[in-house]
C-alpha cells in the first residue's frame, strides 16, 4: 500500500489515504490523460467504475454501512476528495443520483426504503434522476401541475416533466407531484420514488446546442406508484424538495465533480504554457484571478460538504455555493476562449483543446440555470441570508387550483 500520509493524519486516516491512492492508481487516469475504454459508453463506464469503488469500500463513504455505504466520517470524505482531486473519476452520469437522490433517500426515506434502494444506488447498479421542473413550473417549482391521485393501494401519476437530466438511462426517479390541489401551492405537494421502467412513463430526449442530449421530457400517463414509495409525509413534499434543491445547489456549486470548477486553473495554466502565452501580463492576471476564485469555491464547498456529511441539510448557503460556481464557470469560459482563440470555433480531427473548451463554453450558460437560476439564488441570498424584504406574493394564501396560470 502507498505511504501517503499528511501532517495531522491519524494512523486510520493514513491507511485510508494509502488505500484511496492505490485504488486511483489501479483504476483511473490523471486529469488531462483520460483514456476511456472506447467499447463502452459513458454510462456503462460509470456503472462499472462505481462497482469497483464499492468493491474497494470507497463508495458512499459517509453513508451507513447497513444501507450500503462505507460508514466512515466526513474527514474520510475530505481525504478521498483531496487524494482524488488530480484524477479523472469517470462517474459524471451518477452526479444527480449520488449528489441529490442519495442524500434525500438517506435523510427522508423509511428504513425499508433505505435498505431497498440505497445499496444499489451507492454501488451504481441503479441510477436515479430528479423530476421537478415542468413546462409551466421551473423557478416557481411549487406551482407544478403533475397530479398524483390515490387509488386503493397505489398512486396514479399524470403529467409532464421537462429538463430531466439523465432520464433516458435512469432506473428510478424522484418526482414531486401535486396531491392536494385545494390548498396553497406549497402545502399540497408530495415526493415519490418512481420506477422509470414503467411503460406508462415516456422519456423523450431533448437535443442541446452542444449536439448532446443530456436531458429529456418525461410524460406520465396513469403511471402507478406503490403507496410505500411515498417519501416523507403526505403533502409535506415541499420541505423535502427544498432540501433536495439545496443538495443540488451544493453538488453543482461545491461538489468536486461539478461543472463549475474541477480545479481547472492548473489545466489552463498548462494550456497557457503550451501556447506560449504564460508570460503575457493580462493572461497572468486572468489566471491569478481564476485561481483565487477557485480556492474560494473550494473553501465554501469544504464547509458545506462537512455539514452534509455530519447529517445536516444545507441551508441557504447552498445558494451561495451555487451562484459562486456559476460565476466561476463563466470566468473559466471567458479565460479559456481567450487562450484557445480561433481553435475554440474550429479544430482539427484530433479534437485537442479547442474542442474541449468549446464544449465547456457551450455548457457554461446551463450552469447558471440548472438547480435554480442565478436570479433565483440572488433572491434566496437576499431574503434568507441578508434578511431583505421578501418578494411580494399576492397568491400566498390562495388555493393552487384558484391561482391563475396559462
Ligand atoms: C443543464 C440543466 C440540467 C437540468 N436538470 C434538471 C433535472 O435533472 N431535473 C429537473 O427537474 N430540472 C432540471 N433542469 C431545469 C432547471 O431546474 C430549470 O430550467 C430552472 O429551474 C429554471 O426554470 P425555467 O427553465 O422554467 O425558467 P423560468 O423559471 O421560466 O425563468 C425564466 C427567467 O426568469 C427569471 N426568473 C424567474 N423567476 C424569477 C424571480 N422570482 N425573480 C427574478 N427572476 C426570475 C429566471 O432567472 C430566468 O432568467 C435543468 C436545467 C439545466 C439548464
Amino acid at each position: 500500500m502507498s505511504d501517503a500520509s499528511e501532517p495531522g493524519d491519524t494512523s486510520d486516516l493514513q491507511a485510508f489515504r494509502g488505500q484511496v491512492q492505490d485504488f486511483l492508481v489501479a483504476n483511473c487516469a490523471r486529469r488531462g490523460e483520460v483514456s476511456m475504454d472506447e467499447a463502452d459508453d459513458e454510462v456503462t463506464t460509470a456503472r462499472r467504475f462505481q462497482a469497483s469503488l464499492a468493491g474497494a469500500g470507497l463508495a458512499g463513504i459517509t453513508f451507513p454501512r447497513e444501507f450500503g455505504g462505507a460508514g466512515l466520517s466526513a474527514t474520510h470524505q475530505e481525504v478521498f476528495d483531496d487524494v482524488s482531486a488530480p484524477w479523472h473519476l469517470p462517474n459524471l452520469p451518477l452526479a444527480i443520483s449520488h449528489g441529490m437522490c442519495l442524500p434525500v433517500l438517506n435523510q427522508f426515506g423509511t428504513d425499508a426504503q433505505r435498505s431497498d434502494f440505497m445499496p444499489d444506488n451507492i454501488n451504481g447498479r441503479t441510477i436515479w434522476c430528479q423530476m421537478f421542473s415542468e413546462p409551466g413550473a421551473g423557478s416557481d417549482v411549487a406551482g407544478l401541475s403533475t397530479r398524483a391521485v390515490r387509488d386503493g393501494d397505489r398512486w396514479v401519476l399524470n403529467g409532464q416533466k421537462v429538463w430531466t437530466s439523465g432520464a433516458h438511462y435512469c432506473d428510478y426517479g424522484i418526482v414531486v407531484a401535486r396531491t392536494e390541489p385545494d390548498v396553497p401551492k406549497h402545502q399540497g405537494l408530495s415526493m415519490f420514488i418512481v420506477d422509470m421502467a414503467d411503460p406508462a412513463i415516456e422519456v423523450r430526449p431533448l437535443r442541446q446546442i452542444s449536439g448532446e442530449s443530456g436531458f429529456n421530457e418525461v410524460f406520465f400517463t396513469d403511471a402507478h406508484i406503490p403507496t410505500d414509495w411515498l417519501l416523507g409525509d403526505l403533502n409535506q413534499g415541499w420541505s423535502l424538495a427544498v432540501a433536495m434543491l439545496m443538495f443540488e445547489r451544493v453538488s453543482i456549486g461545491a461538489g468536486r465533480g461539478g461543472l463549475g470548477g474541477e480545479r481547472v486553473t492548473q489545466n489552463l495554466i498548462n494550456l497557457a504554457r503550451q501556447l506560449d502565452k504564460a508570460e503575457d501580463p493580462r493572461t497572468r492576471q486572468d489566471l491569478a484571478d481564476l485561481w483565487i476564485r477557485e480556492r474560494i469555491k473550494g473553501f465554501i464547498g469544504r464547509r458545506i460538504r462537512d455539514a452534509v456529511a455530519a447529517g445536516r441539510v444545507p441551508g441557504p448557503e447552498g445558494s451561495i455555493a451555487k451562484l459562486n460556481g456559476a460565476l466561476l464557470a463563466r470566468t473559466i469560459r471567458d479565460v479559456s476562449m481567450e487562450l484557445v482563440g480561433a481553435a475554440g470555433q474550429a479544430w482539427g480531427p484530433d479534437g485537442g483543446d479547442g474542442e474541449r473548451w468549446s464544449t465547456f463554453c457551450l455548457s457554461a450558460a446551463g450552469i447558471s440555470i440548472a438547480g435554480g437560476t442565478d436570479e433565483v439564488q440572488r433572491n434566496i441570498i437576499g431574503e434568507r441570508v441578508l434578511g431583505l424584504p421578501r418578494e411580494p406574493n399576492p397568491f400566498k394564501d390562495v388555493a393552487w387550483e384558484d391561482v391563475p396560470r396559462n
